[in-house]
Order: structure tokens, then sequence, then C-alpha cells
């Protein structure tokens, strides 16, 4: 892709592999599932010797996401948690981690119930409050770990002066991207050290495939958690590289129309008088809607709103029709979720009413679909 150089992010995504394969040149860059590779004589290789440790398909699809992430090297894993649990295995014992706790719940339960026990400690704070993160701090903390925007609550913390207090205190930055894409956000631009994808949503996009992402911003912190992907196994599997390849694609595409069907429907629940709250960084009245303009190139597609009465919500998820109540978010159908019992179930009781995440929360995952019709949809529900 060197030759692209010149050429825009979203062209080499577009063209990622086209013409790669020199035999047949072929545009749709090919599967490669071979688990191994012939040597070509006694200590030497072709580039591929096992398919764990590299595979061609894989490593077209892990260059292209570090292209769009403005990073040195991209990893592709079976899960986002899968790529978030590699990404642990870096830190030891004795290590304190600063952590959103605007988060998403299986990123909680790994730290809490599993590398917990491994001595990693884990403090969580509001990251949209810089000094609430510096006061966070001790002799032990080794990384922060952001979510922006948070999940459920769309919480906006400050790139910029996150990345700096980072450096400041020699931690390591590490960005979950998933709600908004590199499309939108880039946060290596940020000083970012890592950037984390769940590409089971908006990289994946079609509710289809279940994959995860790290991209490292330097080529030496990627060696070291190639390492760790290397040797912890938990690679992702050559046709879901092809099918995420081809994602990739239209990401793009996609983005544009999810972004402004999140923002018509974010306005138009705005005026339902069922609706008590609605949480869209697009929305003026959002408290971090300045910031988000600032370090995004566009609010996304996951709009949560509160309304009069948990009844009521538990009714409107039973009378859609278009709008499927599934867990997860970012693919090509609308998708609603009750964070409270699904998506954030994992977090105490406690936690989650001091973080407002009761039954009245609902968190809306804005398909491409006409946006009109998926107005009607919410509308039908909310009445009566
Ligand atoms: C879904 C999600 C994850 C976990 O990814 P999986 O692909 O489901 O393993 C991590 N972070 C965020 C923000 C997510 O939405």
């Amino acid at each position: 892709m060197d030759k692209l150089d010149h050429i825009s992010r979203t062209t080499r995504t577009v063209l990622a592999g086209v013409g790669d394969d020199k035999k047949t040149g072929a545009i749709s860059f090919p599967l490669y599932h071979s688990a191994t590779y012939r040597h070509p004589a006694l200590g030497q290789s072709t580039g591929f010797d096992y398919t764990r440790s590299g595979n061609p398909t894989r490593m077209l699809l892990e260059e292209t996401l570090a292209d769009m992430e403005g990073g040195a090297r991209g990893m592709a894993f079976s899960s986002g948690m899968a790529a978030i649990t590699t990404l642990l295995l870096h830190f030891k014992s004795g290590d304190h981690l600063i952590v959103s706790e605007d988060l998403y719940g299986g990123t909680y339960r790994l730290l809490d119930q599993i590398f917990h026990k491994f001595g990693i400690s884990t403090s969580y704070v509001d990251t949209s409050d810089v000094m609430a993160v510096e006061q966070a701090c001790t002799q032990k903390t080794r990384a922060l770990l952001v979510e922006t925007p948070g999940n459920p609550l769309l919480g906006i913390a400050d790139l910029h002066s996150l990345g700096k207090l980072c450096r400041r205190k020699e931690l390591l930055f590490l960005v979950d991207n998933t709600f908004l894409s590199p499309v939108l956000q880039r946060p290596i631009e940020f000083g970012a050290d890592v950037v984390i994808h769940s590409a089971t949503k908006y990289l994946g996009g079609h509710n289809d495939l279940c994959a995860g992402v790290l991209v490292a911003a330097d080529e030496k912190l990627g060696e070291q958690l190639y390492f760790l992907q290397n040797s912890s196994g938990a690679i992702l599997p050559p046709q879901d590289c092809w099918l995420l390849l081809r994602s990739l694609k239209t990401l793009a595409l996609r983005i544009e129309r999810h972004c402004l069907n999140a923002q018509v429907i974010a306005e138009w629940l705005l005026k339902q008088p069922q609706v008590t709250e609605v949480y869209y960084p697009g929305l003026p009245e959002h408290p971090g809607h300045e910031l988000n303009c600032r370090q995004t190139d566009g609010h996304g597609g996951m709009v949560s709103f509160r309304l009069d009465h948990a009844e009521r919500a538990a009714q409107l998820l039973s009378r859609l029709e278009l709008i499927s109540f599934a867990e997860s978010l970012g693919g090509v159908e609308s998708l609603i979720t009750l964070p409270a019992v699904q998506t954030h179930a994992d977090i105490p009781v406690a936690e989650r009413a001091r973080l407002g995440i009761c039954e009245r929360l609902l968190r809306l995952s804005v398909g491409i679909e006409d946006a009109n019709d998926l107005i009607s949809d919410l509308a039908q529900a909310l009445d009566g």
C-alpha cells in the first residue's frame, strides 16, 4: 500500500488488497485457509510459517486496520474480549489501572473477576473529568483505559488532555474506539498508545461476525503485543479476516448513514413526552458536545434514552417491530437493549444505580434503515 500514500485513508481502505495477488490480479484479496506453509529450503521462510503466527489474509486485514487508525501495527483477534484479554497480559501483578466507569460490562467483568485474581487492581473513574483521573494515579498506576463515548451513557472523555496526562505520568494510554470507529475518531492522533475495537460492532457492521482488534501506535509496543497474541493464540481465523476486510471497505459509507439517522432520531426522541432524557453527543444539550466536535468527525450511531416508567421501557421492547430487541451494536440493522439487565448486568447493583443505569434506560444502536421507518416504529411502541 506504500504506493498509495498520497491518497486518502478512505480510498486506501476501499482499495486494500486490490490486485495484490499477482498471479491472478484478483480484485477481492484471496482467502488463505492454509494452516501451515512450505519452507523454500532449510532456514528459509516465505514470511509465513504457521497460521497462528501469520496468515496472508489476516496480515492484509491487520495492515489495513493499522492504516485506518494511523498506527504502526494492527492485530486481529477472535473477539473484542480476546483482544482486551491479550492487551491486559501486558501487565503484571501489582500494576494498577485507571479505567472509565462508563464502561462495557464485559471489560468490567474481565478486570473485576479475572485479572483482579492475578493482582492487577483497577480504579473506575469518570474519565470525562481529567482531574479525577489525575487524582486516581498512584505509584503503581501503569495505564489508563478509556471508552469515549462511554457505554451506555455516552459521556465524552477529552482525548487530548488525557493523552498529555498519560505522557506526563508515563502511563500507557489505551482507548476503546468501538463506538465511533476510525472513520470518526483516531485516538492515536491524541497520543493513544493502543486502540481497541470490538470489530463485532461497526467494523464488522452486519451482525454476522465476532472479532476484536488492537492497533499499537508504535512498532516497539506492537512487537510486544504481537508476542502476546502469538503466544496466547486468540487470533481471528482466516475466513473471518476475509469477511472483516470486506466490511471495512464500506465502513465510511455506513458510518455516514449511522450518524445521519442517529441525529434525526435523537432530536425526535427529545420531543417525546414519555422520554425524560436523551444521551447523544450530537445534541447541543449534551455536556460533551463541543468537545466531541473538536476530537471527532461525527457523533456516531449510538443513542441512549430514559423513559418515564420502567413498565414503558418493557412495553417498548415488546412492541417494536423493525428495531430488534437484541444485544450488540454497530450493525446495519437497528438494535435496542436494556443495559441494566443485559450488557451491564455484571456491574454491581449499587454501582449501576450510582451511574444511572436503571431499568428506564434504553440503548439504541441506530442502523442504516430509512430513519422515517425507525421513527414510526419507535412512535407506535412508545404510545399507550
Ligand atoms: C462489545 C464490546 C466489547 C467486547 O467485544 P466482543 O467482540 O463482544 O468480545 C468491548 N468493548 C466495547 C465498547 C464493546 O461494545
